[in-house]
């Protein structure tokens, strides 16, 4: 039946095109900072109810997340939705950089395409599944603050995500792959020192410093780098230290991040870390105050939701490019110079980089080459991985070479390139949906492979109490 199902998802989306490329381009000029994305949260909401989805807002505490499920019963597919956009990346659709508002946010990450892809293979799925009278539950998840909260980790903590069978969602990148690397898990804190102000040098024996404490733990921390695994990252800013140098400081401030390839890693590492930090104020005689920002699981991932997508992005097949847009593209990363694009490439570990480098746009769907890698970034997706079986694949919207976070994402994520990697995605996550919902046997291999890779580890949320 999948292949009829299919079709139909596809019909909506091409006889939709121009709205979802318009909802696209509207979050993208809306580019709302993680957490106020109300406008953009608004706007996917509207659209999913105004297609029959039932809207539950405010969900993890967050205004602007959001979940809206439309259908009945088993299988329950997820599709996630990100929107929240980047400050001082401000940009116009040009291939040079140009702000379209000097200082004001971008979406250098594509989000507004994440959260687009995500809303028209929930709308497509719906209408193909009741056209076709297929049962399933489909559960469009909006998904705030990836980049500043880890606004995910709170919906999974309140419990969204239980009973989900699987969850799909997107990203643009330079490449077609459903990926098979897991990520970093991390803890951010900040950690404040209170001391006793005095003149420093008039009557410094009535003074306790706070900075003293900062740099103390700093240097204890420093010397615990040796005793940690190979890949934990350990980075910190100090914050406050303090007005002048003739006043000793009775507050200063530090902010930590704590990353491993395993959650259990950060958590011992983190312990360590508090034990260095409590034992800074008591050298001080200062009180420290440990302020938990946000901790983030290592991804898990799926290595049968990561064959669904690749086979359904074969199927599809990757967009074609006109002249004009290959130039456009070229001229886009123009100021990329050759060395930092083979850095990039071999860095990513992918079997053949090396004919990648004269190459713009990539047309290619390379079978997945990272398991067992560790990307060195995280992200909150990895706590819904832990919950359910769960996969974001990433689509090629920008051309090689073009850095991460920066202006080109902002361009290409309104030019005609993104919207062409957004159509495309939307297409590959429908069809991997219905596949999923057109073979149970399916999810429960995804669930088999869940167990095997969890070895019975239950998820514990990052977040204390
Ligand atoms: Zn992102």
């Amino acid at each position: 039946m999948s292949d009829k199902v299919k079709d139909s998802a596809f019909k909506w989306i091409d006889g939709n095109r121009d709205r979802i490329i318009e909802v696209s381009d509207e979050i993208w000029g809306y580019a709302e900072l993680g957490l106020i994305e109300y406008k953009s949260a608004k706007l996917l909401a509207e659209e999913l109810r105004r297609h029959g989805f039932n809207v539950e807002t405010g969900v993890g505490g967050m205004p602007t997340a959001f979940v809206a499920v439309w259908g009945k019963g088993k299988p329950v597919i997820g599709v996630m939705g990100e929107y929240d956009a980047l400050s001082g990346l401000s940009q116009k659709v040009k291939p040079e950089k140009d702000p379209l508002e000097p200082g004001k946010p971008g979406h250098g990450c594509g989000h507004n395409i994440h959260s687009a892809s995500a809303m028209a293979a929930a709308v497509a799925l719906r209408y193909a599944l009741e056209e076709r009278k297929v049962k399933a539950t489909v559960k469009f998840y909006g998904c705030p603050a990836e980049e500043s909260g880890s606004g995910k980790v709170w919906m999974v903590r309140d419990g969204v995500f239980d009973g989900v069978d699987a969850v799909l969602s997107h990203h643009p990148s330079s490449m077609n792959v459903a990926s098979l690397s897991s990520s970093l898990a991390n803890n951010s804190v900040k950690f404040h020192y209170r001391g006793k102000t005095a003149h420093a040098a008039g009557s410094p024996e009535q003074g306790r410093s706070a900075l003293d404490a900062i740099e103390l733990m700093n240097i204890g921390v420093n010397f615990l780098r040796e005793h940690v695994i190979q890949d934990a990252r350990i980075h910190y800013i100090i914050e406050s230290g303090g007005g002048q140098p003739n006043v000793v400081p009775d507050y200063a401030r530090s902010w930590y991040l704590v990353r491993a390839p395993e959650r259990d890693q950060v958590e011992h590492i983190y312990e360590r870390v508090l034990k260095i930090a409590r034992g800074a104020a008591m050298m001080t005689e200062t009180e420290l105050e440990v302020e938990f920002l946000k901790g983030v699981s290592n991804k898990i991932p799926s290595k049968v939701l990561s064959d669904v997508v690749t086979s359904n992005m074969r199927l599809v097949g990757p967009p074609e490019y006109t002249e004009e847009e290959v130039e456009w593209a070229r001229k886009l990363v123009s100021t990329v110079s050759r060395e930092s694009k083979v850095e990039q490439l071999r860095k990513t570990k992918r079997p053949g980089w090396e004919e990648l480098v004269d190459v713009v746009l990539d047309r290619t769907v390379p079978d997945p080459w990272n398991e067992g890698e560790v990307s060195h970034g995280s992200t909150d997706v990895s706590d819904v991985s832990w919950k359910t079986p769960t996969m974001e694949f990433s689509t090629s919207t920008w051309p090689l070479g073009a850095p991460g976070h920066s202006w080109m994402n902002v361009a290409g994520g309104a030019h005609s390139t993104g919207h062409k990697s957004l159509i495309y995605a939307s297409k590959v996550m429908a069809a991997s949906a219905l596949d999923l919902i057109a073979d149970p046997g399916l999810l429960e291999k995804a669930w088999d492979e869940q167990r095997r890779r969890l070895m019975g580890k239950e998820y514990k949320s990052p977040i204390p109490a």
